[in-house]
């Protein structure tokens, strides 16, 4: 058996374009696209949404009581070890000679490493 849902853009019924229109010689609509549902069991965003654009519209008419599903009313915060080690590395040195020829130059870098803590077992 087929499923399918009804794009639920607001305004996906008002877009001009052809995968829209249903109806014959004077009595044509521009009807809300319909979705094919492919695996009903784990859904998809855009099983209810035709397109970005109604999906974005969608949010921003609705946007109060979505997020009064899951109101987030503090941070979160994720324990973290930041790590930084010095290596070497070059930077060009673009007017270093009167033949305009460039250089590299080395020197020490500083590169910045984010690490997840295990805090299973705190
Ligand atoms: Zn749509």
């Amino acid at each position: 058996m087929s499923n399918y849902n009804w794009c639920h853009g607001p305004e996906c019924h008002t877009q001009h374009t052809q995968s829209r229109v249903r109806g014959s010689g004077d009595n044509k609509v521009l009807r809300t696209r319909r979705i094919k549902v492919y695996q009903p069991e784990t859904p998809h965003i855009y099983d209810f949404f035709c397109n970005q654009s109604c999906l974005m519209d969608f949010m921003r008419e609705h946007i109060t009581s979505v997020i009064a599903i899951a109101p987030r009313r503090e941070a979160q915060e994720t324990p973290i070890k930041v790590e930084k080690e010095k290596y070497e590395s070059y930077r060009y040195d673009w007017n270093s000679d009167e033949n305009g020829a460039t250089r590299r130059v080395p020197y020490m870098a500083t590169r910045t490493t984010i690490k997840s803590v295990d805090n299973d077992n705190g």
